[in-house]
């Protein structure tokens, strides 16, 4: 059972019987994202902190009376209760007293999408439906093949052209039907929109179902668990779309309500230079205006954001900011978060360490403020992107001589830079 009690309209702010099933609003259309809201007072009930203490379901699942959902999957991937790394270096790398680092990579298809592919394919289960299609840059569409796989749901998968090929074989290898649209993301969401109104199969299509939503704020409420109820003062994610902001806005907003945290933490949204409507949007206070796809952060890409009304919330409500990194920057902070901490994240999944950087660089975040990183997606989804980044390895003759020659060298022109 859930506590979800109304469908309110993020445009014409109406709202709607949480029973009617809806996608988007009836009076809007296609742009009127909904939001879906709780009973809060009737949820304090269940929603404490001795149902934490005493659930041990270590998966996104522990959190279903927090979501939209009638009942949870039977034997799925699990997804959820990743790790929440207190930083052992890049903190002080960086000039950060405290800094958590929540790995979604982690997840069982690598990234924070599968948390809302989770959710998208329950709903399906619910709506008795035996197919769910979507368009995605890549990691929605692999974390939705994945997990309907795992459920036996049969899936079609819009992707653009210039899906990495990381990703491309974790959806075939899901058996998915993929479809590859000669164009960008764009015109691989509207094919999909287009088959999926023609064959009726469940919609999964970021934003327009309101909840996926639902699903990803899961990542906020483990932080926030993780942390025992202290969160830190800022998060930082990387943003496309602007569900995954909007999502960890929500997660925090639901636990304040519930008075599980004493405050929400600020928003810090990170896009890439080269397809930033967000942060252009946010600085010359104007509308959100179409952008080139032009970055390496293929899961970022994004040149018409579907969600901008609750993602420009989530960093309005929180006092937060929004940032650019260059793709350079990207795969900066790739090789720094590898080198520092062990962690391997995609050129998106990184893009908030490197927004983070810039904005402690520039005052906007001070040293002794306390900072949770969320790392977004795996960097093996795109081992071509983190093969730029990186030197090439020295290649040596079989024999102990030229090995240490080889070395010898290179620390010599390591010192000499
Ligand atoms: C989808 C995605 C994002 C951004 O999420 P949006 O909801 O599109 O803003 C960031 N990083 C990774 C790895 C993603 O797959
Ligand atoms: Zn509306």
């Amino acid at each position: 059972m859930s506590f979800a009690k109304e469908f309110e309209c993020t445009l014409c702010h109406k709202t709607f019987e949480y029973s009617k099933d809806l996608m988007t609003c009836p009076h809007c259309g296609e742009k009127g994202i909904l939001d879906i809201t709780y009973d809060y007072e009737l949820m304090k009930g269940t929603v404490t902190r001795s149902y934490f203490k005493s659930n041990k379901d270590y998966s996104m699942w522990r959190y279903a009376p927090l979501m939209s959902i009638e009942g949870i999957p039977k034997n799925p991937l699990k997804v959820g209760w990743t790790p929440l790394y207190p930083s052992n270096r890049l903190n002080r790398l960086i000039g950060l007293q405290k800094l958590f680092i929540k790995d979604e990579g982690m997840n069982p298809t690598q990234s924070l999408k599968d948390r809302a592919s989770a959710v998208a394919i329950q709903k399906a289960i619910e709506a008795n439906a035996s197919v769910i299609a979507c368009s995605s840059t890549g990691n929605a569409a692999s974390s939705l093949a994945g997990n309907a796989a795992r459920l036996g749901l049969k899936t079609y998968i819009f992707v653009p052209k210039r899906a990495p090929k990381g990703k491309l074989a974790q959806i075939m290898t899901f058996g998915s039907n993929v479809v590859k649209v000669d164009g960008d993301y764009k015109a691989a969401f509207q094919l999909s929109k287009i088959a999926i109104n023609h064959f009726g199969w469940y919609n999964r299509n970021a934003a327009i179902n309101p909840h996926l939503v639902e699903g990803k704020k899961t990542v906020a409420f483990e932080i926030a668990e993780q942390l025992n109820f202290e969160v830190t003062d800022w998060v930082v994610v990387s943003v496309g779309d602007g569900c995954t902001i909007a999502s960890v806005y929500k997660g925090f907003y639901d636990l304040f309500q519930l008075n599980l945290i004493t405050k929400i933490p600020k928003l810090l949204g990170v896009q890439a230079e080269g397809c930033a409507p967000f942060y252009q949007a946010w600085m010359t206070h104007s509308p959100i205006k179409e952008s080139e796809e032009s970055t390496i952060a293929d899961s970022i890409a994004v040149g018409i954001p579907r969600n901008p009304v609750k993602a420009l919330n989530a960093v309005n409500q929180t006092n937060g900011a929004w940032i650019t990194a260059s793709d350079q920057e990207i795969l900066e902070a790739m090789a720094i978060l590898g080198k520092t901490e062990g962690i391997f994240g995609e050129p998106a999944g990184v893009t908030g360490l490197a927004g983070l950087m810039k904005a402690l660089e520039s005052g906007l975040i001070h040293g002794d403020e306390s900072v949770t990183l969320i790392v977004t997606g795996n960097g093996l989804k795109d081992t071509d992107s983190a093969l730029k980044a990186m030197n090439e390895p020295i290649l040596v003759k079989p024999d102990l001589k030229s090995f240490i020659e080889a070395m010898f060298n290179k620390e010599e022109e390591d010192n000499n830079e």
